[in-house]
């Protein structure tokens, strides 16, 4: 598949590849030009040129073509989900919800299109004012593999919608989706140019798009590692960032939850696309009223997980996306084996057999008795293996929470509201959910504090992060 640059396919110019592979066979699906600095430089230009119209026109013409391409979307999703299972490894089901979920997105941006913006100042006898909003001019969109339709919707609708136009690299094992929804959106009405995808490594594509000067807000959704690299590129030119990095997010489940749903919870929260999910429950705190009785319930479940081809009828879970992805896993697993940081009650290690050779698979894995600061509990766990430990009380529970550089989301399971109250107060998070974990509505802003990132994605105030205030003061 090609790149899209001024709305028209653009093969490799040098003949570089990058191979795209399924995770669940190891067979090539397709292959993508490896772009060069070159490359953003010239798709840098077409939204350039671009910016000057688009931005012209009224929030509702751009909200209108948004709808268009979402309708577009769900014409085509089967096909677009079959793609994406292919290049990343989640059962289609998840593809579909994903699909679906990135035309949502831009209907809710295409919907709130038609509400009035700006806001008009009083200033007694000596003025008033207008403050409205314009839009900041090329953004560079840089996102990973975990769920690279929905990120591209949590980034691109917002962008859009303000009136930029964008610049996109998607991550290299799961371009393919991306370059055909591009494709759609041009389709759907979006003037060439408006929307471009480069495609490359994140050394090269990635940073030439953060140092390129006339990209003007860089978003991107990926490690922390690289989070940090961004920052210190885009500082060198005082660029808008809006950072989301992941997290480590806590389930707190209460002797008073109802244990069902709970683990009903634990499950989809942690083993939904097998785990490579920013706001997957990492850390579960049970209390130890119910623990015992919690943790064997939630292991019969997580045994009878399907694990397979993400096209696979049956398939519950599908590989990890990438073999260094599964090689973090197996390194983590087999070091708190090593450490006896914990006791891995079921799971904890690769699927064996001819259906599983070729393709990144791994166990669903429990372990327990985890001792605080291993090597579980410090990091982003990403992928399908989660620590569960028994609190004595509320505050154990609190306290453990906190205990993380990270601050994306956080759950708590309790019929009290109470509970809720100081959960909602003091666990550093952007989100806390109750009865439930891992659902990012588009209507309500979601990000982190600490080592999550900076910077709201959607709701309205995703418009205002592609956006800036510009005041005109009447004197009278
Ligand atoms: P990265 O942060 O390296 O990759 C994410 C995106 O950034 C990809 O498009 C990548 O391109 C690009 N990129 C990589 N390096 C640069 C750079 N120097 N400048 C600009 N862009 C760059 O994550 P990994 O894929 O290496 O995953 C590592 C870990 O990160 C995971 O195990 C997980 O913990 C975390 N992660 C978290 C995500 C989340 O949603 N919270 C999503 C993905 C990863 P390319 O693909 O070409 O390398």
């Amino acid at each position: 598949m090609e790149m899209r640059i001024g709305g028209k396919d653009v093969p490799s110019p040098d003949d570089a590849w990058i191979e795209v592979k399924n995770p669940a066979t190891g067979e090539l699906i397709d292959r993508v030009p490896a772009g060069s600095a070159g490359d953003v430089a010239e798709a840098v230009d077409a939204a350039v040129t671009a910016f000057g119209d688009w931005k012209k026109k009224s929030m509702r013409e751009r909200g209108m073509t948004l709808f268009h391409a979402a309708e577009k979307v769900r014409e085509q999703h089967r096909e677009l989900a079959r793609l994406l299972t292919m290049e990343q490894g989640k059962p289609l089901r998840e593809a579909i919800d994903e699909v679906r979920g990135y035309a949502n997105i831009l209907e809710y941006y295409a919907g709130i299109s038609a509400q009035p913006a700006g806001e008009t100042v009083r200033l007694g006898a000596t003025g008033d004012a207008i403050v409205v909003r314009e839009p900041l001019g090329v953004c560079g969109v840089i996102i990973p593999w975990n769920m690279p339709v929905l990120i591209m919707g949590w980034k691109t609708g917002p962008a859009l919608l303000a009136g930029n136009t964008v610049v996109l690299k998607p991550a290299s094992t799961t371009p393919l989706t991306n370059i055909r929804l591009v494709r759609i959106l041009d389709e759907a009405g979006l003037p060439p140019g408006v929307l471009n995808v480069v495609t490359g490594s994140g050394e090269v594509v990635g940073e030439a798009l953060v140092n390129h000067p006339e990209v003007k807000k860089v978003s991107f959704t990926g490690s922390c590692a690289t989070g940090r690299r961004i920052r210190e590129l885009a500082s060198v030119q005082v660029k808008e960032l809006t950072l989301e990095l992941g997290g480590s997010d806590p389930m707190i489940v209460m002797a008073d939850a109802d244990i069902d749903s709970a683990v009903e919870g634990a499950l989809r929260g942690r083993f939904y696309n097998a785990g490579q999910t920013c706001t997957a429950v990492k850390r579960l705190y049970v209390h130890e009223k119910i623990a015992d009785e919690f943790v064997q319930r939630l292991k019969t479940r997580t045994s009878a997980l399907n694990v397979g081809n993400g096209l696979g009828p049956k398939t519950d879970m599908g590989p990890l996306n990438s073999a260094d992805q599964r090689e973090r896993i197996i390194q983590l697993v087999d070091r708190t084996r090593e450490r006896r940081e914990g006791t891995i009650l079921t799971g904890g290690g690769v699927l064996r057999g001819k259906a599983y050779e070729s393709g990144y698979f791994y166990h669903p894995t429990l372990v327990t008795d985890v001792v605080p600061g291993s090597c579980l509990l410090t990091g982003e766990l990403f992928g399908p293996v989660l620590p569960v430990m028994a609190v004595p009380d509320l505050d154990a529970a609190i306290s453990a929470a906190n205990d993380t550089h990270y601050g994306l989301g956080a759950s708590v399971w309790t019929k009290n509201v109470h509970t809720v109250k100081r959960v909602f107060d003091e666990v550093q998070a952007g989100i806390i959910w109750v009865n439930r974990h891992l659902t990012v509505p588009p209507e309500v802003p979601f990000g982190g504090v600490g080592e999550s990132g900076s910077g709201r994605e959607n709701g309205y105030h995703a418009v205002d992060q592609y956006s800036r205030t510009k005041t005109l003061l009447l004197g009278w």
